[in-house]
């Protein structure tokens, strides 16, 4: 055996491990469980509890947690240790089948939205059985979904659960009209590719910005950014390679099969990618990607830069939602097929996902929206603001044949009818031939290309099951009862093509053309997140996430103002960071260095002093002013005394008042970086820290 093949799911409690660890038909229960979602007898609860425990303390584990994702975007745990004292004054180590199933937390230091009174600061973790438990760092980690006691979800798991339970159901119901009756369970399929920022942890220490808000608030464009390409699949340094083996190892020890390692097209900046899995499961995998990319990276003296932009003017980081519907069989269904019969299959889960963006397009930007990701989207790096789906030419030609009613391919002179006509063999997109479409379809799967890299992956998913299974539920209630199934089929793909097809777009999402022509089309075009937000709670939004019983109107209402108030609270401690560099670091340096200017202009006296020295001092004088003024207008921005309560007016507030000064005040900083003498500035420039890790 390899030792990769040693080592891979090593630490996990995995399907295998319970096979082996448990009496069969305990077994064969907790699998049913698990498939169908039922509830646990605690008879076989307390079976798996021990199994667990003893697995996990043959690895090492001497503490459990519930391990969930609170609505902060990160992971939350809370250890207990195994021990439960005997009368002898020993210990024994215990894990009964309520702890493993059910934990009680503390629900009232979580953002809640409102949902959580007061009286009611409890909530709840609950076994989340589908997601296999793990041993890090001494402990057995048990995924867990968190709601409040009134049954709210307080976290990010439970909708996205739901939502996959939703979507294979009418997924079910579609593929049972093609004659599928073996099919029980359609799964969505994620991939999500990473980026990162390694940095030297010397440079991130004496960066007051990067140390409490991830991303550089300041700083004068180093002179060489990414302009010679020449770090885009560069060879990896060795320092960088020592850090990507250790982390493939651990994450390989955790069962998550990270794959593809290498360089961005940013200097400092890496990708991995794993290979995809079942939503859930990719979901949990990655957040701890994320984690252990950071705790790895310390090991090495080096710190992992999540946020969405670290920099200005160098690329950005974000990740990519790989995503497809995958049968119990172990089809996918977004696989064009062989024969006109499975192709038309094919077309009506595509037509899904087009009608869906299309109709949904507030709802996958709001996705994806935060403060951070705000820098990315529309900046000419990343997909604009707008959704759109790129199709590739040889599908895009297919499309239109089917809205016109013309001949497909040229040759043929018939009409293309679905259901009679095969479709050509689309090329597999492996080389990201457009990075500029938000939504991409690549071959056999879609890639949605907006998600900034801290975000987790789980609304996303939410939302993209979500809507789609809204689309298959309404084809699914449209074909069911029709008399002549390919006829009433045909006639429905063509009318999703010709109503959708304005929200697919091939061309250049970074032209200027694209926003004038996105307009004409009616798409819509949310900049920011606060632009973005108020369409969470439109009604047909509403309805649509509590429809499919994925998130109640409380839920969504609370959320909306979960997400205003973490935009709000980003900017806030960016402002005040600022304030903070601005005041105790860099006028006092640009003071210091003006000194020494004057001090050698005294003695040489005005008239005999350089040039260099009389306009240096008098550009930093003036700049100084600027900084000054622009400071003390900053602090009174967020002293709290103008800025309105009402959380969106307040996200306003912060978006139109607060951000414009904050980018004034780094214009004069960075004029005042470029004209003062390096030994005298206060902390790391761009170029010592884009370049730290040599
Ligand atoms: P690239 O994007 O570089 O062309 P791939 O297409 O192989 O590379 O895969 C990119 C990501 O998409 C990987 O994480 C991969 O596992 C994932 N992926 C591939 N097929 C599917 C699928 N059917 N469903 C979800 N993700 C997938
Ligand atoms: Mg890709």
């Amino acid at each position: 055996m390899s030792r990769v093949t040693e080592i891979y799911g090593s630490m996990v409690f995995s399907d295998s491990a319970m096979k082996e660890r448990l009496p069969k038909d305990t077994y064969q229960t907790i699998q049913h469980t698990i498939k169908e979602g039922k509830h646990l007898d605690i008879n076989v609860a307390n079976a798996v509890a021990n199994a667990m425990k003893d697995w996990a303390i043959e690895k090492g584990a001497t503490h459990f947690t519930h391990w969930f994702q609170p609505m902060t975007g990160v992971t939350a745990e809370k250890h207990d240790s195994f021990i439960s004292p005997t009368d002898d004054g020993k210990v024994l180590m215990e894990f009964s089948g309520k702890e493993l199933v059910r934990g009680e937390s503390d629900a009232s230091s979580f953002p809640s939205g409102g949902l959580r009174a007061t009286f009611e600061a409890r909530g709840y973790t609950a076994w989340d059985a589908t997601s296999p438990a793990f041993v890090k760092d001494h402990t057995l980690y048990i995924p867990t979904a968190f709601c409040s006691y009134g049954g709210y979800a307080l976290d990010k798991k439970t909708p996205l659960l739901r939502s996959m339970e939703d979507i294979s159901k009418q997924a079910v119901r579609i593929l049972r009209l093609f004659g599928n009756d073996k099919v029980n369970q359609v799964k969505t399929t994620v991939g999500s590719e990473q980026e990162y920022f390694l940095i030297d942890r010397n440079v991130y220490d004496k960066r007051e910005d990067l140390i409490i808000t991830g991303r550089t608030l300041f700083g004068s464009k180093a002179p060489k950014g990414q302009e010679l390409s020449d770090h885009y699949f560069g060879s990896i340094k060795s320092r960088v390679a020592g850090f990507m083996q250790e982390l493939d190892d651990e994450l390989w020890k955790l069962g998550i099969s990270a794959r593809t390692e290498h360089n961005e097209v940013a200097p400092g900046q890496h990708e991995l990618a794993p290979i995809y899995e079942t939503t859930n499961i990719a979901a949990d995998h990655n957040q701890l990607t994320m984690d252990l990319m950071k705790r790895i990276a310390r090991k090495h003296d080096m710190v992992c830069l999540l946020a969405e932009k670290p920099f200005d003017g160098v690329n950005g980081s974000g990740k990519h939602n790989n995503w497809s519907l995958q049968t119990d069989t172990g089809i996918n269904l977004l696989e064009p097929g062989d024969t006109p019969f499975d192709n038309a299959q094919f077309l009506l889960f595509l037509c899904a996902v087009i009608k869906a963006v299309d109709e949904y397009q507030d709802l996958l930007r709001i996705s994806v929206a935060s403060a951070g990701n705000d820098h990315r989207l529309g900046a000419s790096e990343a997909p604009p603001a707008i959704m759109s789906i790129y199709v590739g030419e040889e599908l895009n030609e297919v499309l239109e044949a089917i809205r016109n009613n013309t001949s497909y391919g040229g040759k043929e002179k018939t009409l293309f009818k679905v259901g009679v006509h095969t479709l050509p063999r689309f090329p597999k997109d492996t080389t990201d031939r457009n990075r500029t479409s938000p939504f991409a379809f690549t071959g056999n799967k879609f890639e949605f290309r907006a998600l900034g890299s801290n975000s987790s992956i789980s609304d996303v998913n939410t939302v993209l099951n979500t809507i789609v299974s809204e689309e298959l539920r309404q084809f699914a209630d449209e074909l069911e009862s029709s008399e002549n199934f390919p006829v009433q089929l045909h006639t429905l793909i063509h009318r999703v093509v010709k109503e959708h097809m304005r929200i697919v777009f091939n061309g250049n999402g970074y032209d200027e053309e694209w926003t004038k022509e996105a307009e004409n089309r009616g798409l819509l075009n949310l900049k920011t997140t606060v632009d973005a937000l108020p369409y969470f709670l439109k009604e047909k939004n509403i309805n649509l996430m509590s429809s499919h019983k994925v998130l109640s109107k409380e839920e969504m209402q609370s959320r909306y103002e979960i997400m205003l108030d973490n935009y709000t609270s980003v900017i806030n401690i960016e402002a005040l960071t600022m304030i903070d560099m601005s005041r105790k670091q860099i006028m006092p340096a640009v003071c210091a260095f003006s000194k020494s200017l004057s001090e050698s202009i005294y003695y040489k006296g005005e008239d005999k002093a350089s040039k260099y020295e009389l306009t240096t001092r008098s550009e930093l004088d003036g700049y100084l002013d600027d900084m000054l003024s622009m400071t003390s207008k900053l602090e009174t921005l967020v002293s709290g005394k103008k800025a309105p309560s009402d959380t969106l007016k307040k996200a306003q507030f912060y978006k139109d008042n607060v951000i414009p000064v904050m980018e004034k005040l780094r214009m004069y900083a960075d004029k005042l970086e470029n004209l003062t003498d390096r030994n005298y500035w206060p902390f790391p420039t761009y170029s010592d820290i884009l370049f730290s890790v040599q």
